[in-house]
């Protein structure tokens, strides 16, 4: 509790659209009454910019003791699908929020908005429009030009309303009539000249299936979605800022009460080394050109955990990022960071090589096994040790040997001594070469069994520590190992370039043949783990007992800092 206290105190200030709950709450608006809603279209899958509006509505709901609704905006048939509902119901489930009971769809309105809209025509506030689009936005004029009014504008409202019916009957054909509202042709504004409100659309819908031929624009189902629903506070991107006089006139024409929802908008996420569009990240899986959704390289939610990513370390970044109204990029190194910082107090230490070269003991008794007892993070003794067993014949990383070494290169070589990690101080004797190939295929050393960690001469100092696995232990494991999935910062923000131009060709590096510690036999998917001295691991889907599959979620920053080239 205390902790949390002090935290908050850090903060240089809240964001402004805490300011303005923070305000409504103090002016006793809608009563006191918090109410958000994270509205997602169910035409993809959820990526991290989402998470920063899910951190928003969710967060401040929880923050202010109100409530938050999960809405689907199930307004366009053709592209939504219900495997998408189910992958999103499911990312914000991990990422931590909840929603209750209250999971909504646009689509449970669609009555009440068709009568909003019979209401409007009525009124003399919308009229259906005979005109195909490309005539309809050619008269829409320029921001510094006033648009033409169409020539159905004052259309009897009788005509209109006729009409209407029969596009929702299947009467006419999908593109040849709109329903627009009726509200200045001369407005600054674009999206307040007569904007359409309603299309034709003769697929099926998902959940209503074949009961409607019209369906609502997302200008015209949001605002009153967020209505019907009582929402207060509507959190949207900055894009839609200038949507918002066209949702408060909708609202004006509907509301009954003093109640109003308020839209306010703050500032994307975007990323650099990747793209955060849905239609672009769809094009990447149908392409083939990741594996699927949950590409470990992919942007999105269900990539991000299964590249090892915990909710915490995103809610984190989010947290460090902030809301604003201004759109910048922020770095990925930051999101590492992040992952970096979390997966230090939670992964487990363990020795895992990943390019093995065999190190033979020669004094070590060759049927001799010792178990080494050693702790699995040095950041938190709670969590306890582990045995790992340590032999006559090792494996440790083939860059850890030179038989030529640099000046200043504290790792093993002919006639230097290293440390083994928990284990002894070993001693570089000879190698053996293959002369065909230069390549050094064994290292013979000698070991000081004085040194044994914890033992009497444990503190003898030599300059370099290695990691390392018993060669008769080991267990073989792929290792999948990523890099940004674009060479570009800005891939999708290049003038006149494709995006996939960026693609970085050497995004997944494949190794097999690693040699780990026998304790990850029976480690399961999403597990984590550190890897001494070269990053955080998890557990792949693709794992198996006899076949161990681990990605790499991110580096290690700083190594132990002795070994350090
Ligand atoms: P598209 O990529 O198809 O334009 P979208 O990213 O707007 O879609 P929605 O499903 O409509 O996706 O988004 C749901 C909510 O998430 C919206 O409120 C939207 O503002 C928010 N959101 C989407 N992308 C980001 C992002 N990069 N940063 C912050 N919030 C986002
Ligand atoms: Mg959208």
């Amino acid at each position: 509790m205390m902790a949390e206290e002090s935290k908050e105190e850090q903060k240089p200030s809240v964001s402004f659209i805490e300011q303005f709950i923070i305000d409504d709450i103090s002016d006793g608006k809608n009563n006191g009454r918090i109410h958000t809603r994270f509205p997602p279209e169910p035409n993809g899958y959820l990526h991290i910019g989402h998470a920063k509006a899910i951190c928003l509505d969710f967060g401040m709901a929880q923050k202010y003791g109100g409530k938050c609704n999960l809405r689907f905006d199930d307004t366009n048939p053709v592209k939504e699908e219900v495997e998408y509902i189910d992958s999103i119901k499911e990312d914000i489930h991990w990422l931590g929020f909840d929603w209750e009971e209250r999971e909504y769809y646009a689509s449970d309105y669609f009555g009440k908005l068709f009568e909003f809209a019979v209401d409007l025509i009525k009124r003399s506030l919308a009229y259906v429009d005979d005109q195909p689009a490309d005539v309809i936005s050619a008269q829409k004029g320029t921001p510094s030009q006033p648009g033409q009014s169409s020539p159905f504008r004052n259309r009897p409202p009788a005509e209109s309303l006729d009409l209407f019916y029969r596009m929702n009957e299947g009467e006419f054909a999908e593109g040849s009539r709109v329903l627009r509202a009726r509200i200045d042709m001369s407005s600054p504004n674009m999206h307040m000249r007569d904007p359409i409100i309603y299309r034709i659309i003769k697929a099926p819908h998902h959940r209503t299936g074949e009961n409607w031929k019209v369906y609502p624009m997302y200008d015209f189902a949001h605002g009153q979605s967020d209505y019907f629903e009582g929402i207060t506070h509507s959190l949207c991107t900055l894009e839609f800022e200038v949507h918002r006089p066209l949702y408060d006139w909708l609202i004006d024409q509907l509301k009954t009460s003093d109640y109003r929802p308020r839209q306010i908008e703050f500032n994307r996420l975007n990323l650099t080394y990747t793209i955060m569009s849905k239609r672009k990240l769809l094009e990447l899986v149908r392409e083939g050109r990741v594996s699927g959704w949950d590409d470990p390289r992919m942007p999105t939610l269900c990539g991000l955990r299964r590249r090892g990513y915990t909710p915490e370390s995103i809610r984190n970044f989010v947290d460090m990022i902030g809301y604003t109204k201004v759109e910048a990029i922020n770095d990925v190194s930051l999101l590492e960071y992040a992952v970096r910082e979390d997966l230090n107090k939670k992964a487990p230490r363990v020795f895992g090589v990943l390019d093995p070269l065999k190190v033979i003991i020669t004094n070590y008794p060759a049927g001799k096994v010792e178990e080494m007892e050693i702790l699995n993070n040095p950041e938190d003794e709670s969590m306890g040790t582990r045995k790992v067993p340590f032999c006559n014949e090792i494996y440790i990383e083939k860059d850890d040997f030179m038989e030529n070494p640099p000046h200043k290169y504290f790792r093993l070589a002919p006639g230097t001594e290293v440390r083994l990690k928990g284990a002894y101080i070993i001693k570089c004797e000879s190698f053996r070469k293959n002369e065909m190939t230069g390549m050094i295929e064994e290292v013979f050393c000698t070991y000081d069994p004085a040194t044994r960690s914890g033992g009497e001469a444990s503190d003898r100092k030599v300059k370099g520590t290695l990691h390392w696995v018993s060669a008769r232990h080991a267990v073989d494991a792929e290792v999948r190992l990523y890099d940004r999935l674009f060479d570009h910062e800005d891939p999708a923000g290049q003038k006149d370039e494709d995006y996939r131009k960026f693609l970085n060709p050497g995004s997944l590096k494949v190794l097999s043949g690693c040699m780990l510690e026998p304790s990850l036999r029976n480690a399961e998917p999403l597990d984590k783990f550190q890897f001494q001295r070269l990053g955080y691991f998890c557990v792949d889907y693709d794992s198996t007992p006899e076949q161990l599959v681990f990605n790499r979620t991110v580096s290690l920053k700083d190594t132990w800092a002795k070994i350090r080239k």
